[in-house]
């Protein structure tokens, strides 16, 4: 970093949102409450500090239930489950906690809810992402995945009287209004959901980033390469024309990032722990910063209750 360098900006709000605080701790008190191992299907949040750090605590994670000793407990990740995963985990007797992000679970309930009323859906989000992956596992068909605004005109419902719309609940809010425009002219009674599915914490995130990106040279944004929510932030300051990087911990800043510009912009996904935050700020310093300045920004005091059996 040269000289020039003086100010680090953090973005308000950033890091682990309630969803994320929520699944951690669900595995941490299955941990003190039962012992280790506590099985977890998925990365309990895409982070690899935090999936690192449970590991060593004793959590054990795995993608195909098969790996799952009888008699175990199994703990769902934040993204959800499909219910054929749900039905063989009941089936084979584990003892299941349900870290599934609320948020999620909303658009689990209206899709089960929709369905029995006949409808189809529309759903907005990244192939292959495990919450798309269960949102649409939800049902046995019926669900069309969109991912652009050049899928719209390629699905082909089986009817469009009964259609609905749902989107992952991490996207960018930007790209999901595009798309939903695109839905919303090609199916114009298309049922909405009546508050959106991108939730507060990924929205309130890409705000910050946007006012944020205004008074920087270049963005830095903490969160594994698994994270929607971590690359959509870093993505949003490269639309508004802001040099962005992504880190998964301080290791990874590279000098050249910094250099020639004055104001550095720091946020960090929904699933970054600010212990990391931390030390990219340590870095930064290290590089050359003198001060870091907290911009204003949204507070959030939204919390989520854990599940029976894991309640103090
Ligand atoms: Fe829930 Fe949103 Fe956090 Fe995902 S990013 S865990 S949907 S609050």
């Amino acid at each position: 970093m040269t000289p020039q360098t003086k100010e680090i900006v953090l973005a308000e709000p950033r890091g682990f949102c309630a969803g994320v605080d929520r699944a951690i701790e669900i595995v941490e008190r299955a941990l003190a409450k039962f012992g280790a191992p506590i099985y977890v299907r998925h990365e309990i949040v895409h982070n690899t500090y935090v999936v690192n750090d449970l590991k060593a605590k004793g959590a054990i994670f795995i993608e195909d239930l098969a790996d799952v000793p009888p008699g175990a407990t199994l703990v769902f990740s934040a993204h959800g489950v499909s219910k054929a995963v749900q039905n063989e985990a009941h089936a084979r007797g584990f003892e299941v906690f349900d870290a599934t992000c609320p948020l999620v679970t909303k658009v689990h309930i209206e899709v089960a809810k929709l369905a029995r009323e006949g409808y189809e859906f529309v759903m907005i989000g990244h192939k292959g992402h495990p919450e798309v992956e269960g949102t649409m596992g939800q049902l046995d068909g019926g669900i069309h995945l969109v991912e652009d605004v050049g899928d719209v005109a390629r699905i082909q419902p089986a009817q469009t009287e009964r259609l609905a719309v749902v989107t992952q609940t991490t996207l960018s809010v930007d790209d999901a209004a595009e798309i939903m425009a695109a839905v919303r002219r090609r199916f114009p009674d298309i049922r909405q959901p009546k508050q959106q599915d991108i939730c507060y914490a990924t929205q309130n995130r890409q705000d910050a980033v946007k006012v944020m990106s205004r008074q920087v040279d270049v963005v830095v944004v903490v969160g594994s390469p698994t994270s929607s929510n971590s690359n959509r932030l870093a993505e949003l300051a490269r639309k508004l024309g802001v040099e962005s990087h992504m880190v998964d911990n301080a290791g990874e800043l590279r000098p050249e990032w910094l250099e020639g510009k004055s104001r550095v912009g720091l946020t960090a996904g929904a699933s970054a722990p600010e212990l990391l935050v931390g030390q990219v700020i340590d870095r930064i310093r290290e590089l050359g910063a003198v001060s870091v300045r907290r911009m204003d920004g949204v507070e959030e005091t939204i919390r989520f209750p854990l599940p029976k059996g894991l309640k103090l």
